[in-house]
């Protein structure tokens, strides 16, 4: 038995310039994104959950949603849980807070 992934003939592709992956998808403007297959290593047992890029801007707009604001640097610096991902965490995915931010489309 084969699973065959049908292809969309009118599929439009994400065309943000700095495109934000989740699955297939980009998450900021929900198209596809035409990323060449990655046959990651496979993964016996996940580690703690870490932070990718998607993560990080769900998390972000998360919390501009819930506070009606976008989040501070400062106050990243030390994540309560797993609820957002750390300053650090974000400056390393995006190479500052604020591309974070930029990237969520906050601001
Ligand atoms: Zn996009």
């Amino acid at each position: 038995m084969e699973t065959q992934r049908e292809t969309h003939p009118n599929l439009q592709l994400c065309r943000c310039s700095s495109a934000v992956v989740d699955d297939e998808t980009c998450i900021l403007c929900g198209r596809y994104v035409a990323a060449p297959a990655e046959p990651g290593p496979a993964v016996a047992e996940a580690p703690a959950p870490r932070w990718t890029r998607a993560g990080i801007v769900r998390a972000i707009r998360a919390f501009a949603f819930f506070h009606d604001r976008p989040p501070s640097e400062a106050e990243w610096m030390a994540p309560t849980g797993a609820a957002w991902p750390s300053a650090h965490a974000v400056r390393r995915h995006f190479g500052s807070f604020d591309d974070g931010l930029a990237a969520a489309g906050i601001v």
